[in-house]
């Protein structure tokens, strides 16, 4: 069974409880984190804090996270093999417990700190060779999604949407423009180069899309970080997801209609080669 962290110690998941009162539960009053997991290592871990750190900051809850990268070499140690293809290490830092009400408790709280780490099912390399679908669906988020809180009901709903379409990913889209997907960035090729949408409050600031600019200009490729119209996506020659469970991973149709030849493109498997070799290298940047 996995032993997952709680509030300064170590159980089974069968041991770990949270109250009821917690304002997690309650409100989703609370930013997580998610991180990879190569070779035993958490990858890229210091730019997953420092995003944790500006969520707390923004929804003004006061915990320091010196120490939770030892939590991460613990629960990495005590739950995940180290030949695993990928896992991560989750946290997830609550308000805290205190009597339901809208404000900020008057009292001082002490956050509720969870975290676990989890294996991905990821597919075998020929579902990778065929690449992958995705379907739009229009973005009905909140206006701050560039704040990782747990509120993540319209996620949640969109990527059933995808289940139900038979698709691994969704095209969310608000105002004809393309935003992201339910848990990982968007991105295309379009006349030679990578574009993707810029870092404002209508996406999530991903990790992998940070890494995956670097790596496109290391690789010779432009990078333009601005609007995709839904037209000019179903127009690209590539389509390709970034994320930390996701990696880069090829879209090859979008609502059933072909992106380019319909195979999955040179500038997306380059990426998620090179992506790949650094994880697994684990150069932590
Ligand atoms: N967008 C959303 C909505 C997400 O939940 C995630 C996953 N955290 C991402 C993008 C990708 O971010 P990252 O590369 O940091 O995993």
């Amino acid at each position: 069974m996995s032993i997952v962290y709680l509030n300064g110690e170590y159980l089974p998941i069968s041991e770990a409880k949270v109250s009821v009162e917690d304002r997690g539960f309650l409100f989703a009053d609370a930013i997580y984190e998610s991180t990879p997991v190569y070779r035993g290592r958490a990858f890229l871990l210091d730019r997953h804090l420092r995003r944790l750190s500006n969520g707390l900051a923004a929804l003004r809850i006061d915990y320091g996270l010196e120490g939770l990268a030892a939590v991460h070499e613990r629960l990495i140690e005590e739950n995940v093999p180290v030949d695993t293809p990928l896992a991560f290490v989750y946290v997830q830092v609550t308000r805290g417990v205190a009597p339901r009400g809208h404000a900020f408790p008057s009292q001082p709280v002490t956050p509720t700190v969870y975290a676990f780490a989890g294996m991905v099912d990821k597919p075998g390399q020929a579902r990778w060779d065929e690449g992958f679908e995705a379907i739009t669906v229009p973005d009905r988020r909140w206006a701050r999604v560039d704040v990782k809180t747990t509120a993540l009901t319209a996620n949640v709903m969109a990527q059933q949407a995808a289940v139900e379409a038979g698709a691994t990913d969704v095209v969310m889209v608000r105002d004809g423009m393309v935003t992201e997907g339910s848990h990982n960035n968007i991105f295309a090729v379009i006349d030679g180069s990578v574009v993707t949408a810029p870092e404002t409050n209508y996406i999530l600031h991903g990790i992998t899309r940070e890494y995956v600019i670097e790596l496109a200009e290391e690789l010779g490729y432009a990078v333009h970080q601005r609007p995709i119209s839904v037209e000019d996506l179903r127009a690209a020659d590539e389509v390709f997801y970034t994320g930390t469970t996701t990696e880069v991973r090829p879209t090859v149709r979008i609502d059933n209609q072909p992106i380019g030849d319909g195979k999955p493109g040179a500038v997306a498997r380059a990426l998620q080669a090179l992506y790949l070799r650094r994880a697994q290298g684990n150069v932590s940047a």
